[in-house]
C-alpha cells in the first residue's frame, strides 16, 4: 500500500506558511513504514526540534483504478477517518529552501497517524466538519467544503499518475492552525457525523 498526501489543499493553510495557493494539487508520499495505527503513541524523533501536527481527512481506497473518470471517482472510497501528517517543520523548511524533496521531513516512521475508519455514509453531503484537540483544547477546525481540490478531483488527478490500489490511503490536506507538539501532549481527532461527534483518533507524544 501507499500513502498519498496532498499539500496546501486549504487556502488559509497555504497562506499561513507563506506558500502560494496551488493551481494543481501538491502531491507527496509517505512509505508504508510511516503508518501509525490503533492509537499508538508517536515517539518524538531526535532529528527535529519542531515536530508539527497537521490533522487531515484520510480516504481509504477500496478498489484498484487508473485514469479514473470524474463520474466514477466517488466509488473509489467508502471509508474515511482523520489522520495526522506529522511534519518535522524545521527540516522541511531547510529542504524546501534547497529545493530538495520533503521525504525526510514528512515520511519518517510514525509520521502517518491514522484513526478508526467510519463509512462516509455516516456523514450527510459533502461537508465534513472535523476538529483536532491538543490537551483538550481545539487547535484545528476544518470543513471539507473549503478544500481547493475536493476528494473526487484528487482521485481523478492522482490516478493519472499512480495506479490506485485497494488499501491505499489519501491524506487530503490540512486546514489552518498547524502547530508544534511536545512530549506528553495528547492529540485527539473528532469528526462530526449524522449521529454526533465521533472521536476517531487519539495519539500521545512520547
Ligand atoms: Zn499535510
Amino acid at each position: 500500500m501507499k500513502i498519498i498526501c496532498i499539500g496546501r489543499n486549504y487556502a488559509a493553510h497555504a497562506r499561513e506558511l507563506n506558500n502560494p495557493v496551488p493551481k494543481r494539487p501538491v502531491i507527496f508520499m509517505k512509505p508504508p513504514s510511516a503508518l501509525l495505527v490503533n492509537n499508538k503513541p508517536m515517539y518524538y524523533p531526535d532529528f527535529t526540534k519542531d515536530l508539527h501536527y497537521e490533522c487531515e481527512v484520510v480516504l481509504k481506497i477500496k478498489k484498484n483504478g487508473r485514469h479514473v473518470q470524474p463520474e466514477h471517482a466517488s466509488g473509489y472510497y467508502e471509508e474515511i477517518t482523520l489522520g495526522i501528517d506529522f511534519t518535522a517543520r524545521d527540516l522541511q523548511s531547510e529542504l524546501k529552501e534547497k529545493g530538495h524533496p520533503w521525504e525526510l521531513a514528512k515520511g519518517f516512521d510514525g509520521s502517518a497517524a491514522v484513526g478508526k475508519f467510519i463509512p462516509k455514509s455516516e456523514i450527510e453531503g459533502d461537508s465534513i466538519r472535523f476538529d483536532l484537540m491538543k490537551n483538550k483544547e481545539i487547535v484545528q477546525s476544518g470543513n471539507t467544503t473549503d478544500l481547493l481540490f475536493p476528494f473526487d478531483d484528487l482521485i481523478v488527478f492522482v490516478s493519472k499518475f499512480f495506479k490506485l490500489q485497494m488499501g491505499d490511503l489519501i491524506f487530503t490536506g490540512t486546514p489552518a492552525g498547524v502547530g508544534p507538539v511536545k512530549i506528553g501532549d495528547q492529540l485527539e481527532g473528532i469528526i462530526q457525523t449524522n449521529s454526533g461527534a465521533q472521536k476517531v483518533l487519539r495519539c500521545q507524544i512520547r
